[in-house]
């Protein structure tokens, strides 16, 4: 039987239909709209997507969104001198700086920029100080790709609670994250990662199965119990023609698409997991929608603590 596919974009509308009168609300008490400062650091054909997205889902729900662009070439101390500006801005609630910087500014640039955010302005729940609240379980800006998986278990009524979860990955920003939060929602949860021994059969314990790697089509049914929720992270954009033939057949969707654009995101699952799984989250439209609907929240979140804290 073919899984229940959970919809990222219902999911993601409904938690916008919520925000947006808060948003609202939030503009006529305070007489301006919580502002979000995105800085993006070069011209990545993947981030230039998703921070489109994120400003026009962010002008769409009523907050105030601007894009503060710097070239590849600056150095590191210019991103860092912007984000102490932002920092400082009063119009500015939270600050998000779209991840990968060049590669140039070096391995450790991330997270110097990341330390640099204010805590009260950090959207993505990246500081070191509100990754320390989501490990003792009292963050109030958690970070958004996680959340939203939270938000999409609960919502399409999945319980966590007493069941085994699996996560493939262990990055700070959505496998550790991911793991900590099915944890403080009850489950019993298990961390996968490049060196983990068997990993289809330590997978297939999974009532639920997270997977965030960005290798298309790794987790394959070998890795999934029957009747599992199978939620999908993963985004890589293919134009490798072989892997898109080996996943999709002929005259399938996702085959057309690619035929089109001569690309396609692809997400960790093969498409073959749909028949075993009872459940599972589709790339595109599953996990990715959710997560900027996250964003809008936690901006929110962040403007309304800021004003309670002034005020
Ligand atoms: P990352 O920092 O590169 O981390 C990848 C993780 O996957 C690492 O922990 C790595 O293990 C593990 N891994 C890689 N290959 C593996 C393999 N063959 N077997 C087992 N584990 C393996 O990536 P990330 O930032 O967490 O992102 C992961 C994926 O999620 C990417 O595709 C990204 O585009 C996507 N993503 C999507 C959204 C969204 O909104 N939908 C948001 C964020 C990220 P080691 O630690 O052992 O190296």
């Amino acid at each position: 039987m073919a899984a229940r596919l959970l919809d990222g974009t219902a999911v993601a509308l409904q938690i916008r239909r919520e925000v947006a009168p808060a948003v609202a609300a939030f503009t006529e008490r305070a007489g301006r709209p919580p502002g979000l400062g995105i800085v993006l650091v070069g011209e990545d054909p993947a981030s230039e997507i998703y921070v489109r997205a994120k400003l026009k889902s962010a002008a769409d729900e009523g907050l105030r969104a601007d894009l503060h662009r710097v070239p590849a070439t600056a150095s590191l101390a210019d991103v860092l001198g912007l984000v102490a500006q932002l920092n400082e801005s009063d119009a500015h609630d939270g600050i998000l700086v779209q991840s990968p910087l060049p590669a140039p500014m070096g391995e450790d640039a991330e997270r110097r920029v990341f330390d640099l955010v204010r805590p009260d302005k950090d959207v993505d729940g990246f500081h070191p100080i509100n990754v320390g609240r989501l490990v003792q379980n009292r963050a109030t800006l958690r970070s958004c790709t996680p959340a939203g998986v939270m938000e999409m278990l609960k919502r399409s009524d999945i319980a966590v609670a007493g069941r085994r979860a699996v996560v493939i990955g262990r990055s700070d920003i959505v496998g550790k994250p991911m793991a900590l939060l099915l944890l403080h929602h009850h489950a019993t949860v298990t961390i996968c990662h490049s060196r983990t021994v068997d990993l289809p059969a330590v997978a297939a314990t999974a009532d639920i199965l997270v997977t965030a790697i960005g290798r298309p089509g790794f987790v394959t049914p070998a890795f999934v119990k029957p009747g599992a929720t199978v939620i999908d992270v993963g985004t890589t954009q293919v134009s490798d023609r072989a892997i898109v033939e080996r996943l999709f057949p002929t005259g399938s969707k996702r085959r057309e698409v690619f035929e089109r654009r001569g690309s396609l995101v692809v997400g960790d699952v093969h498409p073959d997991v749909a028949q075993v799984a009872g459940a599972l989250s589709p790339v595109p439209g599953g996990v990715g929608p959710l997560t900027i609907a996250m964003l809008l929240k936690n901006t929110l979140a962040a403007a309304e603590l800021r004003a309670g804290a002034n005020g």
